[in-house]
């Protein structure tokens, strides 16, 4: 075991220099990764200085997500203190579905739990889990719903038509989960965004009163704070006074932008969160901590248990099956995904997840500044946001963002939204300072400089 400590921090080491002084990998296309790696398996040992060859080339040529040029996706960064407790997780290697095996790491998921729901304004009576990651938050979320509404869905599976609601901009896992459940895909209805991508409250409640004179059953509001593309926060408080009204449960799918709550410059987003029904995000996006810490909240614990409890029921649980997280979790085996949160929270403290919120939001306005003083460039998102979409000049979006990869200058993605096409530079690299995000903007620049003939235009 000690050796093969000794060779992960080697290999670490490596990693870290490659990426000061190559922050992104060299591109290997799919079709030449086996010409390109090592990857055979064969009947025979791979051993010393072989196996830590192969090793060291495979982390190498792996994309690069915790590097001054990664803006491709909802997350980016390496923050080392959730590094630490992750590493420590792997190392203690615990169950998280009983307090026999789990011991202390119980209460570390306990902890955050409560906290957070104390920061949303959910009373003693909450309660939450951490799922494997935010589209599964969505799932278990949707499972309560449908379950509050009728409780002998379990049993006898599904009598009515039940009617899901979600923004036309919202996550793909909201179809998915549908399906998953049995509730089926097309009783999923979507509901149309303003122009800055935020759901209309007033078309949800037309959908909803058309759905009811139909004889179908609404259950289920899936608001967004941070839709995927743009980054709009949907109007909680105005939805939450329209699921009060139909008896609908409200959640609030935050898995991008959710960690606002922590700070009280920002948590205004998020207004009304208190009359939400569950409430889930990622702490592996805006907070930088390993993949993947994904965070549910319930307001009302009873429906954890009610809808994840396969074997007692709620009222007959001791005191200790507080502490047996397998009844109020999807899995039964589960990863320690709270460490890493807890390390991470315990070092920096709750004003240290707030500075890190504001840091990210003030990377995103310099991103945005940027874009707005500058005619060659359009801008397609709004304030408040982490993703800054924009198109410069007149280059097809998608081109420009592919050749920037090829050349292995930077890893950023793109988007769309009412039909355009634009860059989405995703600013969620807590690490990242000023310089950085000017410094993209000078790579892309010198790089259209250099290519103009090469990138293609926009039609
Ligand atoms: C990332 C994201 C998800 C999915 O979370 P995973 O952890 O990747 O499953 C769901 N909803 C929104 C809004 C997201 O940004």
């Amino acid at each position: 075991m000690r050796e093969d400590l000794l060779l992960f921090n080697s290999i670490v080491e490596e990693l870290l220099k490659q990426e000061q002084e190559n922050p992104v990998s060299i591109p290997i296309k799919a079709k030449e990764l086996y010409n390109k790696l090592d990857l055979s398996l064969a009947d025979d040992p791979c051993i010393n200085e072989e196996f830590t060859k192969v090793l060291k080339d495979l982390v190498s040529k792996t994309p690069r997500t915790a590097s001054n040029r990664f803006f491709n996706q909802l997350w980016g960064g390496r923050n080392s203190k959730a590094v630490l407790g992750d590493l420590l997780a792997v190392m203690l290697n615990t169950s998280m579905a009983t307090y026999k095996v789990a011991g202390p790491q119980i209460g570390i998921e306990k902890e955050i739990i409560a906290q957070i729901c104390k920061l949303i304004g959910y009373n003693n009576n909450s309660d939450g889990t951490f799922p494997v990651g935010g589209s599964m938050g969505n799932f278990m979320a949707l499972i309560m719903a449908r379950d509050k509404k009728d409780l002998e869905i379990r049993n006898n599976g599904l009598s009515k038509k039940m009617i899901a609601y979600t923004s036309s901009e919202s996550h793909y896992s909201n179809a998915k989960n549908m399906s998953f459940s049995g509730l089926g895909r097309h009783n999923l209805h979507y509901i149309n965004c303003n122009e800055k991508g935020e759901m209309i409250p007033k078309n949800l409640e037309e959908k909803i009163k058309e759905d009811i004179a139909n004889g179908f059953v609404p259950f289920y509001v899936n608001a967004t704070a941070g839709t995927t593309v743009l980054g709009a926060f949907d109007p909680v408080k105005e939805l939450s006074n329209i699921c009060k009204k139909y008896k609908i449960w409200l959640h609030v799918d935050g898995a991008y932008q959710g960690a606002v709550i922590f700070s009280s410059k920002y948590k205004h987003l998020l207004e009304g969160i208190e009359n939400s029904d569950s409430f889930s995000f990622n702490a592996h996006k805006m907070l930088g901590t390993p993949l993947t810490c994904s965070i549910l909240l319930i307001k009302d614990k009873k429906h954890l248990f009610n809808s994840f409890n396969n074997t007692a029921d709620y009222l007959y649980q001791t005191d200790l099956d507080d502490y047996n997280l397998g009844k109020t979790s999807f899995q039964c085996g589960r990863r320690n995904d709270a460490l890493k949160f807890w390390t991470l929270w315990k070092a920096v403290g709750t004003n240290g997840l707030a500075n890190i919120v504001e840091h990210l939001f003030e990377t995103s306005k310099i991103a945005r500044n940027y874009v707005r003083n500058n005619s060659n460039y359009t801008l397609y998102s709004f304030n408040n946001s982490l993703s800054v979409c924009f198109n410069y000049k007149d280059y097809d979006a998608i081109d420009l963002c592919t050749k920037l990869y090829e050349s292995q200058k930077l890893l950023v993605g793109y988007g769309s939204f009412k039909g355009e096409a634009f860059v989405r530079l995703v600013t969620i690299n807590a690490e990242n300072k000023e310089t950085d995000i000017l410094n993209f903007f000078n790579i892309l620049e010198d790089f259209v400089r250099k290519n103009e003939n090469l990138i293609r235009k926009k039609k």
